[in-house]
């Protein structure tokens, strides 16, 4: 895996040159995207360093994220990968979370225990589709639930999804993952959000720059469908990240199951 740098620069009252010029000069090392005004950039390279120290000695501004690029044999040698969705879809109750779930505390205003099936706004759903709602909850099309059930992996449980108008019959399945793995081994490095004072819930940041790591003693503890000991997310809907196996994986890819997103975890 490598780490990429995501930059945005910009011009001060003071800087020496514009940013186009920088740009210009580092063009092979760089990818552009002038929509967005994004630089890319592979921190392990030494230009990626000659880069900044000219940016500063130039008075440029600079904003910087990173994120990390995982090769194709980081891929194939996975065993376990975290299975998440591009395709985000509106929820019918994004101003009144309470209706859908128990409110925990009075403090936090942290959502985890659902009351009432999720109600989308999406009046259709498309076949072969994974997808994340508001509430940050993987749901799949009727049509993936029954691969699922077909392959007979364990563990996950499925709770209709309705929308407005068909309450009757579901349009979706939202994955419930009841198999808990242990904690995340401590090279990975979390972000803990600060517990709440009266209902104590604790919860963490995943930065996109470091890959999730267990201690590979640990392997035979994992089933094809996993959740995390840990929540993640600061807002409204910390949820545990679902771990899905190869197996899972590979069968999602040959059905060529849209939106699914694989992030390989590592063993240590
Ligand atoms: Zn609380």
């Amino acid at each position: 895996m490598r780490k990429v740098a995501k930059i945005v620069l910009s011009k001060s009252p003071f800087s020496k040159t514009e940013p186009q010029t920088l740009i210009e000069k580092y063009g092979k090392y760089i990818k552009f995207d002038p929509d967005i005004n994004q630089i890319r950039m592979y921190t392990d390279i030494p230009e990626y360093h000659e880069f900044l120290l000219e940016v500063r000695a130039n008075l440029l501004r600079i904003s910087q994220g990173f994120e990390l690029e995982y090769s194709k044999e980081d891929y194939d040698r996975a065993s376990y990968f975290i299975l998440g969705s591009l395709r985000l879809v509106d929820s019918v109750y994004e101003d009144e979370p309470e209706a859908l779930y128990v409110r925990r505390c009075t403090r936090c205003n942290v959502y985890i225990d659902q009351k009432q099936d999720l109600i989308i706004k999406k009046k259709t759903f498309r076949p072969k589709m994974v997808a994340m709602t508001w509430e940050e909850e993987l749901i799949v099309s009727p049509d993936v639930k029954s691969l699922i059930e077909e392959n007979g992996w364990e563990h996950v449980e499925f709770r209709p999804v309705f929308n407005k108008v068909k309450k009757t019959s579901p349009i979706a399945y939202q994955l419930i993952v009841t198999h808990i793995l242990p904690p995340i081994h401590a090279k990975t490095e979390l972000n803990r959000v600060a517990p709440c004072p009266s209902c104590h819930f604790k919860s963490f940041r995943l930065t996109p720059e470091h890959a999730m790591y267990y201690a590979q003693e640990e392997i035979d503890q994992f089933a094809d469908f996993n959740r995390t000991f840990e929540y993640f997310g600061s807002g409204f809907f910390p949820r545990p990240y679902v771990i899905v196996s190869k197996k899972v994986r590979d069968c999602f890819l040959k059905h060529q199951i849209r939106d699914a997103t694989f992030e390989p975890i590592f063993f240590c």
